[in-house]
């Protein structure tokens, strides 16, 4: 146990060493963007925030339910990077106004939209007879029409954008966060799979529907990652100082960081994923890809 918790701790401080010594990027220069579920300090959508800001994008839009850490994004981002403006909405990412008036709102204010990253979810943990009719919608609402509110609005928005491309030409990429567990069953409730699972069919039908229009739709399918969602697995095994087992079954034995999935939306958002259209990419170390085997 001892000597696997080392090697990934030693591999994950290596990742993050690197990522902090990036020279700064302008993948994203110039682009206007939303992202929601931003608002844990450990979670994903934090990371990609500040990895767009890296990447010199113009606007942008960061969304969360809860409020208490949107004050710290936003002086973070603005700290470092002075020439990114943030905007910060404390919003339900399942609510229809809310995800319309932003949208509405970066077209007003900067003429267009580019990047809509549909990242909030959360998580459940009861078994499947103590899920309730009103715990199902509820994971279907959060994690299901949040994505769809995005498809929605954000390329209603992207469409009036880019008139040098043609108004028809439209162009932009929506990136919704989705899961393993919306690929193989087994991990996560019965409900949270399920709503991973329709955001992994929305990201292929809606890329379909939008690819006249130069929009490109992709998921994200993430591993295990240690975020906010995860704090309480992380504990428990560590309390039971089997910290160093977490992961181990991964092929690249290891659980994963919010900056592995970051990078990947960062991507995804610019213009070097240019032919990446209605894929469900799986960040999971190769954990969808593998059998198991006993180390
Ligand atoms: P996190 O809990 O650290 O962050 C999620 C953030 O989303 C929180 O700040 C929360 O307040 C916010 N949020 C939740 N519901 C919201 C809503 N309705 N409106 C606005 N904000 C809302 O967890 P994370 O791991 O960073 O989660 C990001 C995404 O990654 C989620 O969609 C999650 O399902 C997905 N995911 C995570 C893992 C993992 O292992 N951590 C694995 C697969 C998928």
């Amino acid at each position: 146990e001892g000597d696997f918790a080392k090697r990934t701790a030693a591999r994950l401080e290596q990742i993050q060493t690197q990522l902090k010594a990036k020279p700064r990027g302008y993948r994203l220069k110039g682009k206007v963007g939303i992202i929601t579920g931003v608002g844990s300090m450990v979670g994903i959508g934090r990371a990609a925030a500040l990895q767009f800001a890296h990447e010199g994008a113009a606007h942008l839009y960061l969304i969360d339910f809860d409020p208490t850490n949107l004050p710290n994004l936003k002086s973070t981002i603005e700290g470092k990077y002075p020439d990114v403006k943030v905007t910060t909405l404390a919003a339900d990412a399942a609510d229809d106004a809310a995800i319309s008036g932003v949208c509405k709102q970066a077209l007003q204010e900067e003429g267009r939209l580019d990047v809509f990253f549909a990242n909030a979810g959360i998580a459940t943990q009861q078994p499947l007879h103590d899920t309730s009719a009103e715990t199902f919608m509820n994971t279907m609402r959060i994690n299901g029409l949040s994505c769809f509110l995005a498809l929605k609005y954000g390329s209603e928005a992207m469409l009036k954008t880019n008139p040098s491309r043609g108004k028809e030409l439209g162009g932009g990429s929506i990136i919704m966060t989705a899961s393993v567990a919306g690929i193989r069953s087994g991990a996560g409730t019965v409900d949270y799979s399920a709503s991973k699972s329709a955001v992994n069919n929305m990201a292929q039908t809606a890329a379909n529907q939008l690819s006249k229009t130069d929009i490109r739709v992709n998921s994200i399918c993430p591993g295990l990652i240690e975020t906010g969602m995860t704090t309480g697995v992380f504990q428990y095994a560590r309390s039971k100082g089997a910290g160093g087992k977490i992961g181990q079954l991964n092929p690249l034995g290891r659980y994963g960081i919010a900056d592995e999935i970051a990078n990947v939306a960062t991507f995804l958002a610019s213009d070097d994923a240019s032919y990446v259209n209605g894929q469900n990419i799986a960040v999971d170390g190769g954990l969808t890809s593998s059998v198991p085997v006993v180390p």
